[in-house]
């Protein structure tokens, strides 16, 4: 049996659900936090088992960067004794960015830490910001046998409860805007809150560990039919730079035209990290099934399975920013840290 009893922690970071419409230009204007409770009285029910802090300067999402990760684990590190759930209230545009760094910084994570948005201002009639607020605070305070029903980092949207390092933004106009192609919900929303307990994270160790360093020293290679080799070179040898994810084609392949496959090789052996993402929203990177990939398995790309790009980009400034290199690096990519990638030694393959 689930049940509702603990005290939440509302982290406001900014995003179109924290803005009202500016009557006489239409445009977008962020809303006091403190007058939230005007649009959503419902949160008065909540009163007693719920705290708000809200960044001093709520940002759009676009925003978003390695500071912007930082604070969020701060509040939750600095309150993570007090209370029972933590929610983030973020922008959608780079949320799957956001719940994937996070959920690599907070190690031994044994609470809920729920990221939600909206598509539409907490301020317009139809908002889906006040039904996804609502139900992130539920979900944050669900527990079961006296421990939180969720103890990962994960995105509430509309219907769906997803793992947030295997989320992606898929739609600008849906209300169910986000997806999590690899990983099946960890909770479908209707009348019930229906959790899948068997898809839900645990964690061994109860230690709170927050690892705040990141390297950006990262950049993404998207392939395309047709790319120019000065275009390769000029990204493989920018300066500093010390890691790629690499977007190729279907199962991990890429054209097997000699300039690019040497240009990657030097790369690697210059030392720049290469790690295989498959442009497809779904399925696995499986470098040697064809004779396209099996090329770079040679040569020392790094498949990355069946990552998001978001989660693949931010694991690799994680990893990167406490300072692995060389095979325990490669060993930590290619291992599922916080739920983000499948195994296909976990799929009986
Ligand atoms: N541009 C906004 C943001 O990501 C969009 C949103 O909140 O949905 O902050």
């Amino acid at each position: 049996m689930v049940t509702t009893s603990s005290k939440t922690l509302l982290i406001y970071t900014g995003g179109t659900i924290g803005m009202l419409e500016d009557a006489a230009t239409g445009s977008l204007i962020p809303l006091n936090f403190s007058e939230l409770e005007k649009y959503i009285p419902e949160l008065m029910r909540f009163s007693k088992s719920m705290d708000v802090v809200a960044f001093e300067k709520p940002i759009d999402s676009s925003d978003v960067n390695i500071q912007t990760w930082v604070s969020i684990a701060e509040i939750i590190e600095k309150n993570y004794d007090q209370y029972s759930g933590f929610v983030v209230l973020h922008g959608t545009d780079t949320m799957a960015y956001s719940a994937s760094a996070l959920s690599f910084m907070l190690q031994n994570l044994t609470k809920p830490v729920i990221f939600t948005g909206s598509q539409l201002p907490i301020g317009r009639l139809r908002t889906d910001g006040k039904e996804n607020l609502i139900t992130a605070i539920e979900i944050a305070g669900a527990r079961r046998n006296g421990e939180p029903v969720i103890q990962e980092v994960a995105v509430l949207f509309e219907s769906k409860l997803l793992r947030g390092n295997r989320t992606h933004k898929y739609s600008t106009e849906n209300f169910d805007a986000f997806d999590s192609p690899n990983y099946d919900e960890l909770a479908e929303i209707g009348i019930h809150i229906i959790y899948s307990h068997q898809r839900l994270l645990r964690n061994n160790s109860k230690e709170l560990k927050v690892l705040k360093e990141f390297d950006n020293r990262v950049g993404i290679l998207k392939l395309f039919p047709g790319m120019s080799p000065a275009f390769v070179q000029s990204i493989l040898t920018s300066p500093q730079l010390k890691a790629i994810v690499f977007e190729t084609y279907g199962s991990g392949n890429a054209p097997k035209e000699g300039w690019l496959v040497e240009a990657l090789r030097s790369a690697i052996e210059r030392g720049l990290v290469i790690l295989n993402i498959t442009q497809c929203s779904k399925g696995f990177v499986e470098q040697g099934l064809y004779d396209t990939s099996a090329a770079l398995q040679r040569i020392g790309v790094i498949g990355g399975a069946d990552m998001t790009t978001e989660a693949a980009l931010t694991k690799l400034m994680f990893l990167l920013g406490q300072n692995y290199s060389g095979d325990t690096l490669k060993e930590k990519l290619t291992t599922p840290m916080a739920g983000e990638l499948t195994t296909f030694s976990s799929l009986g393959v």
